[in-house]
């Protein structure tokens, strides 16, 4: 999963953070990336709290989506 930008040949970082579902509560294995410079920045930390917050996992991803069919 990709946050933030990576511009061209940027190098890139990867972070191994815990991120569990928000529905079912599992953990779910999750390797995030992003460019080295956007990953130190304050915007960085928001954007990856708010992606924790949102996070399903595919399962509960595709239950939501019945649901509103
Ligand atoms: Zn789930």
């Amino acid at each position: 999963m990709i946050l933030g930008k990576i511009v061209g040949d940027e190098k890139r970082v990867r972070f191994n953070v815990p991120i569990y579902c928000t529905d079912c509560k599992k953990s779910v294995p999750g390797r995030i990336v992003s460019g080295e410079k956007y990953s130190q920045t304050k915007a960085f930390e928001i954007e990856l709290e708010q992606f924790k917050k949102n996070y399903l996992c595919g399962i509960c991803r595709d239950k939501k989506r019945c649901k509103k069919n």
